[in-house]
């Protein structure tokens, strides 16, 4: 587990995300992340722009921090 330093959100929503975060994650600037609250905590994770199944750049769903397209999501569907 990373750890970054305490952040306080500024007036506008804003956090920074430590350095050390960043680098754990690989995400840089301008780069997009997801965010999902799991029992009161706040998950990000980095915007993965492929299907975790397909090589599909349009992600449909996320489940936990897996990435599916609508045909793979269909796929499964029809188990
Ligand atoms: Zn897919």
């Amino acid at each position: 587990m990373v750890k970054g330093n305490k952040s306080k959100i500024d007036n506008l929503g804003r956090v920074v995300i430590p350095k050390s975060i960043r680098n754990a994650l690989n995400v840089e600037h301008n780069d997009e992340i997801n965010m999902r609250v799991e029992n009161q905590s706040l998950i990000i994770t980095k915007n993965n722009s492929t299907c975790n199944i397909c090589p599909e750049e349009k992600v449909e769903v996320q489940i936990k921090d897996k990435f599916l397209c609508k045909s793979c999501v269909d796929t499964i569907k029809g188990f």
